[in-house]
């Protein structure tokens, strides 16, 4: 079969790129000339870890390529993906799919013989029957179907992720399309992958009910991580406590800054939408918003009072600016709330992000960029650690000291111990831990 994904980002480089890895031939168009510009230099416009030798070994055998001309990608596809960007549209919550309506407008103008048309981007409930309604407007005669196959890799892990999910989620309403789908991910039904067939607006709902419970969850724990500060509970042992239960689990039960990303903070708005649009609304969820977006403000007054109550001519430094390690999304990063805040306070703010600064130095201006966490942190009165980095795990604790005008660091991520940090002789706060156990 071939394949046609629109979108070369995130998700439709990697699964384009993993589809081809399955023995499928794949085209991957984008409209941004420059990123195919990239990829035919064989260089990868994001950083996400094994891209690169997966990309290069299937271009090599001829499986993967890179075009910016939708048209001729499409002509020729069986299937095409939609894996075009689905924001937050402006001056509200609704997910923007103006990016979606247009692929499909464009798709529709080019498809020759039966296609299946599949949204691979995270799109509201309705959107796959009015991508069916507008392909037919353009396309009166177009032989199609419509399919929602959303998509669960999480950035630092995609390739892994796509290649071992955990279940694939396929809304499909014909057997022709159900049929072509089975053929696409083959490779999953042979190592046993829970695939499910749904219809489209179960499918398309899934995907938000699966990120806005995983939203959800971080808000819980980080709540309980306050309640933990203030009633001297240790919040690591709280999570295990509850995660060994089966029927709650042990994952994204660790506290922080508030979660952030290309996914958790746009979806849970678009869902809180779509609910309230149907008279159906979440209030659950539309909690979680309001508290993740309280969150990553008070990790700023959480800084300047650790930093003395008043940051005016002292200097921060910021380990970690992405969302999370191993990416380098900086989309809704707590950073962006924090940095800024700090920065408003009259704090000079020194940086260090292993692979987020490019982007970085775009959104947070006014930031001393570095080359490494040392350097960062040297001159600065206190030391702020936001992204759980490897590089900031094992920090050399006797160099910080002598770096930092005080020996004083906050962790966000918990990623040090409280008690070693104290033998350590530093001022050490982390989230939700008392200094003794
Ligand atoms: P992205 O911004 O990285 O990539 C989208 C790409 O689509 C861009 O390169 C853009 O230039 C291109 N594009 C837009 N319109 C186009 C058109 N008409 N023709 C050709 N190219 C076009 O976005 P992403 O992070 O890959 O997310 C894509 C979708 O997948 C979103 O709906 C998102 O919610 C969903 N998703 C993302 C993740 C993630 O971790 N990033 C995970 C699961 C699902």
């Amino acid at each position: 079969m071939r394949i046609a994904m629109i979108g070369t980002g995130y998700v439709g480089l990697v699964s384009g790129a993993c589809f081809s890895e399955f023995g499928t031939e794949v085209v991957c168009v984008d409209k941004d000339s420059s990123k195919i510009e990239r990829l035919h230099r064989n260089e990868i416009p994001i950083y996400e870890p094994g891209l690169d030798d997966l990309v290069a070994r299937n271009v090599e055998a001829g499986r993967l390529s890179f075009t910016t001309d939708l048209k001729a990608a499409v002509k020729d596809a069986d299937a095409v993906f939609i894996a075009v960007g689905t924001p937050t549209r402006r001056g509200g919550g609704h997910a923007d799919l103006s990016y979606v309506y247009a692929a499909a407008r464009e798709i529709a103008e080019a498809i020759e013989g039966y296609t299946v048309i599949v949204t691979k981007s995270t799109v509201p409930v309705g959107t796959g029957r009015e991508v069916e309604r507008v392909i037919r407007e353009t396309r009166p005669d177009a032989d199609f179907d419509v399919v929602s196959n959303p998509e669960f890799l999480r950035e630092g892990s995609a390739i892994e992720d796509f290649m071992r999910p955990d279940r694939v989620v396929i809304g499909a309403e014909t057997d022709r399309s159900r049929e072509a789908m089975r053929q696409l991910y083959r490779a999953l039904f042979l190592i046993e992958t829970p695939i499910m067939f749904t219809s489209l607006e179960t499918s398309e709902l899934t995907k938000y009910a699966a990120n806005t419970f995983l939203a959800m969850k971080i808000t819980f724990i980080n709540e309980i991580a306050d309640l933990c500060e203030k009633v001297g509970a240790n919040v690591h042992d709280v999570a295990k406590g509850i995660g060994l239960d089966g029927r709650i689990g042990k994952k994204f039960l660790h506290p922080g800054p508030g979660y952030g990303g290309s996914c958790f903070p746009k979806d849970t708005m678009a869902l809180v939408q779509t609910a309230q649009d149907v008279g159906a609304p979440l209030r659950i969820i539309e909690t979680v918003v309001d508290i993740n977006a309280k969150r990553k403000r008070q990790m700023a007054d959480r800084i300047i009072a650790f930093a003395g109550g008043d940051v005016a001519g002292k200097t921060i430094a910021v380990l970690g600016l992405t969302f999370k390690p191993n990416t380098d999304d900086m989309r809704d990063s707590p950073s962006l709330d924090i940095v800024p805040a700090l920065q408003a306070a009259g704090a000079t703010v020194r940086a260090f992000d292993p692979e987020g600064m490019h982007e970085a130095a775009r959104l947070l201006p006014g930031v001393v960029y570095c080359k490494d966490a040392y350097e960062a942190m040297d001159g600065a009165d206190v030391a702020a650690l936001v992204t759980e980095w490897n590089q900031f795990r094992n920090l050399n604790l006797a160099k910080v000291k002598a770096l930092l005008k005080e020996p004083a660091l906050i962790d966000l991520r918990n990623v040090y111990s409280p008690q070693d940090m104290a033998a350590a002789g530093f001022r050490y706060e982390s989230i939700g831990r008392p200094v003794k156990p």
